[in-house]
């Protein structure tokens, strides 16, 4: 077992940085990650100055009133035994303000204001700023500082010719684009001394048109060393880079060969990053000798205790991040506090607290709600073993009733089940993976094919409805045809379609069935699709991306007007939309249907214009309609998840539901 202290807990923004009593809320999040084990703890992005800050009000370590705010989370996270450094960040043109500064007045692609570019005293000033923020960094006790140099952020846009066009003696060749990030470390160094330690992130792989080639990334390297770092850490990929680098379809530590390349080249230790989500895939990274450690942000939300559950040999106990972005990423994009899909107490842990239960494996988040272990003696079923289902059975047994979950189908896991079948999206079933075993070990009594009657439920104090969803039915002339299908009976496998389909409906299950059917146009594998050259000799390791259209014709209809996948997530969504442009699906927004024929699907485009498409199969993704089983009658009776509300359900409301009890 190689992995205590040589996993990283990475820099994640959670959005408490800015709340009200964030501070201690962070403490205690953090606190819970060095219980868990994790070797060093990062935490989310501080800027140096105002102009910094990532958006309007952004946290700031810039004077000692910001300092002594941070003070209680090194101190909780010492409390457990963990280390802990601050990741000192600005965001330079990134930044979503007017105020935004960067090396050249050059907006970014995804930037909302054209910066202004620094004056050499204002580089100067920037400068001084890294360095007073890192000194305030220790006065607050933190370990160390990790300075970020990589997604593309100021010191980013330092190093690219592409960003940074100044003549003075802060641009020019590639030598002189380094002299920002070196003389920070340099002087941060002296200014620190010797025993605190300093990280650097460094953009190994920029994946934008311009960024650095290799040679440039391993003479940086070198150079941050002679400045004074002590750890190397990898950044992948600009914010505005249009390859994804931490979604789902991911592979697994797809991105370590980057850092591995790099081992070797420097005398300092190397931290390799980007979709570890998994104590094996962590191990055989370190086995083949690609880092020196590795970093995790996301799974550390999603399970605290990873690390202790590894070296336990608990592997099957982790609650594994999915790679999902819809309660961490995309809630920051959205000025949410984050938290997790699938263990929505992450950053809310003080709602949540611990209560010991000895009598239960330590490998269980033995925890229970604000009243501690209240549902002792009590009875509850819980109908439906969909996510809601199973959180509701896990959180009820915790706290200590005695719980029986019925299933009508012959496996657990609703909706995750379909999901997990989703090219890219197989994460899910780790997560039917985690209830199952959690539940087993709360000793809740699984009953699979068995639907719940008013007569096996009336024996119990109380029942728990979670029966979901079923999937609205097309209504024209026609939709009573064999070739409408409903999505699950595609995804199921049940049916199988043509090479000719009509996908109806376009939000998430849309978006996700026609991914699902013109899969085969990825057959070049993930870097090969996506453009990364995976030899490294390109500048800013870009390639030609190899993407084939579909062998299938696809049609996807949405009555609204407008571009289609607006309410998929903010970080993922571009992932959906560019993957079906490129396999060649049609979309067709504004439409009205009209009626489904031996022609074909009839519809009028939202011009007026009449169309028939001949098509094998008309695929039903019209959304969701919420299910309760009329016959189930308890005079104690919660009905919670899609069952309660289909309208805007995601897997995160519906586990979250599920933990609340009262
Ligand atoms: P959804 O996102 O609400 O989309 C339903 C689609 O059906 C819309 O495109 C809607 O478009 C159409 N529709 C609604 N009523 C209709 C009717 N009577 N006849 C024909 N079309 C109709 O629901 P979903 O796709 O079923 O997804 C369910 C939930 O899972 C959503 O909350 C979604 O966010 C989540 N999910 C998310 C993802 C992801 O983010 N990648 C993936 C899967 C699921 P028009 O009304 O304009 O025709
Ligand atoms: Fe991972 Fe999704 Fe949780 Fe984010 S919300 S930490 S991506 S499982």
């Amino acid at each position: 077992m190689t992995l205590p202290n040589r996993i990283l807990m990475g820099s994640m923004h959670t959005g408490l940085e800015e709340e009200k009593g964030g501070m201690e809320k962070l403490a205690r999040f953090y606190a819970e990650r060095a219980a868990g084990e994790a070797g060093l703890l990062v935490t989310g992005g501080i800027a140096p100055n105002r102009a910094g800050v990532v958006a309007w009000g952004g946290s700031r370590m810039s004077s000692h009133r910001h300092a002594s705010h941070h003070r209680v989370i090194p101190k909780a996270v010492h409390a457990e035994g963990g280390k802990i450094v601050m990741q000192i960040l600005h965001a330079g043109r990134y930044a979503y303000t007017p105020f935004c500064v960067a090396p050249s007045a050059l907006k970014a692609p995804i930037g909302r204001f054209k910066p202004r570019a620094l004056s050499a005293r204002g580089v100067e000033r920037t400068i001084r700023d890294f360095v007073h923020s890192a000194v305030l960094a220790r006065e607050a006790g933190y370990d160390g500082v990790e300075v970020m140099g990589s997604e593309g952020y100021l010191i980013n846009q330092f190093l690219a010719s592409e960003t940074n066009l100044r003549a003075d003696q802060w641009g020019g060749d590639f030598e002189r684009r380094c002299r920002f990030p070196e003389a920070i470390l340099s002087r941060m160094r002296e200014a620190v001394g010797e025993d605190f330690l300093i990280m650097y992130r460094l953009s190994m792989l920029d994946l934008v048109a311009g960024g650095s080639n290799w040679e440039e990334i391993e003479r940086l390297a070198q150079r941050v060393e002679h400045a004074g770092t002590n750890i190397i850490n990898t950044g992948i990929g600009w914010h505005e880079a249009r390859i994804p680098t931490i979604a789902t379809m991911v592979p697994r530590g797809g991105f370590r060969f980057v850092t591995k390349k790099l081992m070797g080249a420097v005398n300092v230790p190397l931290v390799t990053t980007n979709r570890f989500n998994d104590p094996a895939t962590c191990e055989e990274a370190l086995a083949e000798g690609c880092a020196d450690m590795i970093s995790m942000a996301r799974p550390f939300l999603a399970d605290p205790h990873l690390v202790k559950k590894a070296r336990l040999s608990r592997a099957k106990d982790i609650n594994t991040c999915i790679g999902c972005n819809q309660a961490c990423l995309d809630h920051v994009f959205k000025r949410k506090v984050s938290s997790c899909l699938v263990n929505p107490r992450a950053c809310h842990e003080g709602d949540f607290p611990v209560i010991p239960r000895p009598e239960i494996s330590q490998s269980v988040e033995d925890r229970g709600g604000k009243g501690g272990m209240q549902l002792v003696g009590r009875r509850i079923a819980v109908v439906g073993g969909g996510p809601a289902g199973m959180s509701a059975a896990l959180e009820r047994a915790r706290l200590g009733a005695e719980v029986v979950l019925f299933e009508r189908q012959a496996e657990l896991g609703g909706q995750f089940l379909l999901a997990q079948r989703i090219p890219g999206k197989f994460e899910f079933n780790e997560t039917i993976r985690y209830f199952q075993t959690q539940l087993s070990y709360l000793g809740v009594e699984v009953r699979l094919g068995v639907a719940a009657t008013t007569n096996n439920v009336a024996e119990f104090d109380e029942v728990v409805v979670a029966t979901g969803v079923r999937p609205r039915k097309l209504d024209i002339p026609g939709s009573d045809r064999p070739e409408v299908v409903s999505y699950v009976d595609v995804l199921n496998g049940r049916v199988e379609v043509g090479a000719r389909i009509a996908v109806v409906g376009a939000g998430g299950i849309g978006f996700d069935v026609a991914d699902f059917l013109t899969h085969d146009a990825d057959d070049a594998g993930f870097m090969a699709s996506w453009g990364v050259d995976t030899s490294l000799e390109s500048r800013g390791g870009l390639a030609a991306a190899q993407r084939t259209a579909s062998q299938r014709e696809v049609h996807m209809y949405q009555r609204r007007p407008g571009k289609m996948g607006k309410g998929l997530g903010k970080t993922t969504g571009w992932i959906h939309r560019n993957t079906l442009k490129q396999r060649g699906v049609k979309q067709w927004s504004g439409v009205s249907y009209d009626r489904i024929d031996d022609q074909g699907f009839h519809v009028t485009l939202e011009d007026g214009t009449s169309q028939v498409q001949a098509v094998d199969h008309v695929v039903v993704c019209a959304g969701q309609m919420s299910f309760v089983p009329e016959d189930l009658i308890h005079p104690n009776l919660t009905v919670i998840g899609g069952a309660k509300d289909a309208k805007g359900l995601d897997a995160q409301r519906a586990i979250l539901e599920g933990m609340v009890t009262t």
